[in-house]
């Protein structure tokens, strides 16, 4: 049982209890859709009236719209109900360190347009860049409410403020509060791997999303851990939180880090990493990819060297996740990125080595792809606007 915060407990209100039901009624047609009013009464144990006032209530803020009838079972035939889909609501910003990705979605996270172009490693032109797309997409869509920004680095959410991006040496940049001044929107910002564990947690598969505990582990330029506990993320002092990338698994890995050593995680098991095995393996036989999704789709199509480059990889990658579930005993661990493309190569050299390093007798966890598509931080940057509006808003 969760300990009360008395620095962060309000009292109960006399309304407490109907934002609760208002958002139990939400989730019911986010995670249910297409729902009659009945069907969430039924499941809910609400009043009938009740649940009619709410999506009353839902429907007048455009959260939710009819979408005509369902089958009758006796009477008459009942109102189907889903998320308004028809508008843009928020816009998602992925930083990576190659591509920056502009986007707008819907209320159930589908994206709607999405802009693309090459990461400026100048802070102030990126922000710039940024600035100029994402004022468009407001422009269009008058119903956009937030923007959600993920970045590959260190970043206080609270402030909103990137404290440190190794990949192009950004410090102290104070992204939300520059966004939100040119363009008149909140804005969120996050770890990348935060950010998808949060897009897991909302947005990914049941096996996942269910779980109360779980670790998402994103494999990119960088390899980056999100911790969800208790149904939401650990994030730590400042943000800080779930830098395993930089544990030490060993020496003299094929890359260097990101942080300019040679013995961490990341620089074992990140996307380099594979190329870097790659070009030692085939010793100039085959011209080495060019990036790692290249390096996926030879894999896919049966080369020996890119699947021999996958498997040690993952290999690597099975070290830190073995200890990992060795020290918070998840339900799950979701691997994210390009790599989840590959599992079938990958999924082998992942289990036999989490399974050699947990100890018998103990729980081991599941070890699952991400289904959240080709670009998860881009679903993560969107999560950190959309998740609010599902999310519980009064304190547990
Ligand atoms: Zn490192």
């Amino acid at each position: 049982m969760r300990r009360i915060n008395l620095r962060k407990a309000q009292a109960a209100r006399l309304n407490t209890i109907r934002d609760i039901n208002r958002q139990i009624v939400l989730n019911y047609v986010r995670e249910r859709e297409p729902i009659s009013r009945a069907e969430i009464a039924r499941e809910t144990q609400l009043q009938r009236s009740t649940v009619s006032a709410i999506v009353e209530s839902l429907e007048h803020e455009g959260l939710v719209e009819e979408i005509g009838e369902g089958k009758s079972t006796g009477g008459r035939r009942p109102t189907l109900l889903r998320l308004r889909s028809k508008e843009a609501i928020a816009i998602g910003v992925s930083i990576t360190p190659t591509l920056t990705t502009v986007a707008t979605s819907d209320l159930a996270g589908r994206v709607i347009a999405q802009e693309d172009f090459l990461t400026n490693a100048d802070p102030d032109d990126a922000l710039k860049q940024i600035i100029e797309h994402a004022r468009r997409f407001k422009e269009s869509n008058p119903r956009i409410e937030g923007v959600g920004i993920s970045l590959p680095g260190l970043v206080d959410p609270d402030t909103g403020t990137a404290i440190y991006v190794p990949y192009f040496k950004w410090r102290d940049l104070p992204v939300a509060e520059r966004i939100t001044s040119a363009i008149g929107l909140p804005v969120v910002i996050d770890n990348d791997a935060n950010a998808v564990a949060l897009a897991e947690l909302w947005f990914g598969r049941p096996e996942v999303s269910d779980a109360r505990d779980f670790i998402m582990v994103l494999v990119a330029e960088g390899v980056g851990t999100g911790i969800v506990f208790d149904g939401q993320v650990y994030r730590g002092q400042r943000g800080a939180a779930g830098e395993f990338g930089h544990m030490i698994i060993g020496t003299h890995a094929p890359v260097e880090c990101s942080c300019g050593n040679r013995d961490c995680w990341e620089a074992f098991s990140s996307e380099g990493a594979a190329v870097a095995r790659y070009a030692k393996s085939s010793r100039g036989e085959n011209e080495p990819p060019r990036n790692f999704k290249e390096l996926v789709d030879r894999a896919l199509e049966g080369e020996r060297h890119a699947r021999f480059a996958l498997v040690e990889t993952a290999l690597c990658l099975g070290i830190g996740i073995s200890n990992l579930v060795v020290g918070f005993s998840p339900e799950v661990v979701v691997v994210g990125g390009e790599i989840a493309r590959a599992w079938e190569f990958v999924e082998g050299a992942l289990t036999e080595t989490i399974e050699h390093s947990v100890r018998r007798g103990l729980p081991s966890a599941l070890i699952l792809p991400s289904t959240l598509g080709e670009k998860p931080t881009l679903r993560g940057a969107l999560s950190l606007v959309l998740a609010s509006k599902f999310a519980a808003a009064f304190a547990a």
